[in-house]
């Protein structure tokens, strides 16, 4: 058996797996989203009810928004910013007193499509996710790879490819730049490009259902969001050649992509002809605890 722990910038989620990957337990907790303190104590409580719950303390892994920087050893690029410049995975290892794997919510999506999901068997597997913002993680062979930025996989801040005239500089980012893959395809910003465009304020799955449904100007607008998000994706293919290619976040939930997106690629690859799949996921929103789970791939404790 396995425990992850997924921190989110709403809630906190802790699961137990069973070693064939069934939740036998699975609790959930608002985050205390200013005070650092309270949240470790937050985990700690609700790691604690889940172990006595089952009874035992198995590894544990945990998914986290940003990353820990191999530079300072101190969280980086967190959303929930209490976290940030804190060593983190040594004061909740601490406080739960036992050895703790840390690893990025995009990066616990990809193993966790790829160790039981969509993609498992896959050798090489980018997990991308389009949300609120755009990450993606990288498994190869099974394992994630981290890198000495650990930022493997962070495709959201490099620019578009094969801008446009008017995409150029692009729509500035909190980065600092502009024209980042984020700034065009997270899900706000898919629908500010359907609002400049057309004026109507709309999410991203009614633009989808809109297109599908015939209606010319979101047709346009969903023709734009494909076409960008098949160049950003040519890209990662022409680097990585992945076998597969995992959607998550809001956007990975709208079917037409699945179609939409490989039609168009195919003008952007290097190649003469594209295998990599493009799948939606199979674990959705428990990608978190269940990719935080398999940080710990060796054999668990009985
Ligand atoms: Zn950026």
């Amino acid at each position: 058996m396995r425990i992850g722990v997924d921190i989110g910038g709403s809630k906190i989620e802790a699961a137990a797996l069973d070693d064939d990957g069934s939740i036998r337990v699975r609790r959930r907790i608002a985050t205390p989203t200013s005070d650092y303190s309270a949240l470790i104590e937050a985990v700690k409580a609700l790691v604690a009810g889940v172990t006595a719950e089952i009874g035992r303390s198995p590894s544990i892994g945990v998914a986290m928004p940003g990353a820990l920087s191999p530079a300072t050893g101190l969280v980086k690029n967190a959303n929930s910013t209490c976290l940030n410049g804190r060593p983190f995975d040594r004061d909740l290892a601490a406080a739960l007193g036992q050895p703790l794997r840390f690893a990025n919510d995009a990066n616990c999506f990809a193993l966790s499509e790829a160790t039981d999901g969509a993609a498992a068997g896959a050798r090489t597997v980018f997990g991308v996710i389009l949300g609120t913002g755009v990450g993606g993680g990288i498994v190869v062979d099974g394992k994630l790879l981290t890198g000495p930025n650990a930022i493997a996989g962070e495709w959201g801040h490099s620019p578009v490819p094969w801008p446009q005239d008017d995409e150029r500089p692009g729509p500035r980012c909190y980065c600092g730049k502009h024209g980042c893959i984020e700034s065009f395809l997270s899900g706000p910003a898919f629908a500010r490009d359907h609002q400049l465009a057309t004026g109507a304020i709309a999410d991203p799955a009614a633009i989808a259902a809109a297109a599908l449904a015939g209606n010319r100007a979101a047709h346009e607008s969903f023709e734009r969001y494909v076409d960008r998000l098949a160049r950003g994706l040519a890209t990662v293919i022409n680097l990585l050649d992945p076998d597969v290619i995992v959607l998550g976040g809001g956007l990975g939930q709208i079917g037409a992509l699945y179609e939409a997106v490989p039609r168009r690629w195919g003008a952007y690859v290097f190649s003469d002809a594209v295998a990599t799949r493009l799948v939606p996921p199979r674990w959705g929103d428990s990608s978190g605890v269940r990719g935080a789970a398999w940080l710990w791939p060796e054999s668990p404790a009985p």
